[in-house]
């Protein structure tokens, strides 16, 4: 079978090729699935896709017309594909809903961490011959409240990281894990999260239930002087939102490795050229604020992974016509 892989790009092909082959015949494009370049599935059978790629209702249509009849995710996350248009269409949809939780969670630790201790900005300094301390001051994390919002694959791990920091963990999940709870961690309300957390760390899926989660009504509630971390989908936070709870102080600190309209620029080389997007440029300006461009996942065990699952629901779909990964 064909499969088109859209968004590839040098730091997953090498392991989707090794993967693949020599099984499927694999064509591999840089430029995102759209309109557009939906015409390169022609003849193929099946398209593997990244988050930065779109699969609404016109896209799947015109995916349909060429004969797609699958889609293999390259993500946990499954927020860019119309599952009910794929169904409607009967074109099966399989995401990687596992590949080591640790890259993302021990990457929204280096973030906390980083933008905590001001670790960029200590080495823009040491770069101009300032040796000074002045600007860097940090918090220890021991013996602060962090609130972990899902507590999934990603948001276990990086609870079990903070706990093992000494942390207080306070954490909000529809469904608890009993483990976790026997380490100490402590499902409260959201509202009781706001109210007690000094860091707050965002682990959910983007859906209808949260998308802008983290707005200016749920920043009004935050302790002042919060750190904010995003690893998980941009539209979580209403990033206006977040530029003004940042001014007011009640945001001390964010990382973050999502925003919500990176789909534009996240991924590509834009050297040379201005960004034209203003709220991004503005979040830039905050030097209380470091942002990563959705590179979480990006750790030789993760790209191993998603590969090797992408193959495995391709496989799974050929002999049994579904996967165990299927999304509907
Ligand atoms: P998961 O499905 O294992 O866990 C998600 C958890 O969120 C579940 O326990 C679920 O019950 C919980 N949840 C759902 N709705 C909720 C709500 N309204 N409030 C609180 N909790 C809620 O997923 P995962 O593998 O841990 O991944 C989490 C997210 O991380 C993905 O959906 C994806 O968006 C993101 N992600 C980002 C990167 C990256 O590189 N930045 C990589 C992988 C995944």
């Amino acid at each position: 079978m064909k499969v088109v892989i859209y968004s590839s790009h040098g730091f997953d092909r090498p392991y989707l090729e090794t993967a693949l082959s020599p099984k499927y015949e694999s064509v591999f494009f840089e430029e995102k699935l759209d309109l557009h370049t939906a015409q390169y599935a022609d003849g193929a059978g099946a398209v593997a896709l990244f988050t930065s790629d779109t699969a609404n209702a016109a896209i799947l249509e015109q995916l349909h017309t060429l004969g797609i009849k699958y889609i293999a995710l390259r993500s946990a996350g499954y927020d860019h594909v119309d599952l009910v248009k794929a169904k409607q269409l009967n074109i099966r949809v399989a995401n990687v809903p596992a590949y080591s939780p640790y890259s993302v969670a021990e990457h929204a630790v280096a973030m906390l961490m980083a933008v905590n201790r001001k670790i960029v900005l200590s080495q823009k300094l040491m770069d101009i011959g300032d040796y000074r301390l002045d600007l860097l001051t940090g918090f220890d994390l021991f013996g602060k409240t962090v609130g972990v919002i899902g507590t999934g694959n990603i948001g276990a791990a990086f609870a079990r990281i903070m706990l093992g920091f000494g942390c207080t963990v306070l954490a909000n999940d529809p469904s608890k894990n009993e483990a976790l709870q026997n380490l100490g961690l402590q499902y409260v309300s959201l509202d009781e999260m706001y109210a007690r957390a000094d860091v707050i760390s965002v682990h959910c899926p983007l859906n209808e239930h949260t998308s802008y989660l983290l707005s200016g009504e749920a920043f009004d509630k935050m302790k002042k002087g919060v750190t904010i971390v995003n690893t998980s989908r941009g539209k979580i936070i209403d990033t206006a939102a977040l530029i003004k709870a940042l001014d007011a102080g009640i945001v001390q600190a964010a990382a973050l490795d999502v925003y919500e309209f990176e789909k534009a620029f996240f991924f590509h080389d834009l050297r040379g050229q201005r960004l034209q997007d203003e709220l991004f440029l503005r979040l830039r300006s905050y030097p209380n604020v470091l942002i990563t461009g959705h590179q979480a996942f990006l750790t030789k065990e993760a790209l191993a992974g998603i590969a090797a699952t992408t193959a495995g629901n391709l496989d799974s779909w050929g002999s049994a016509g579904s996967s165990e990964n299927d999304l509907w």
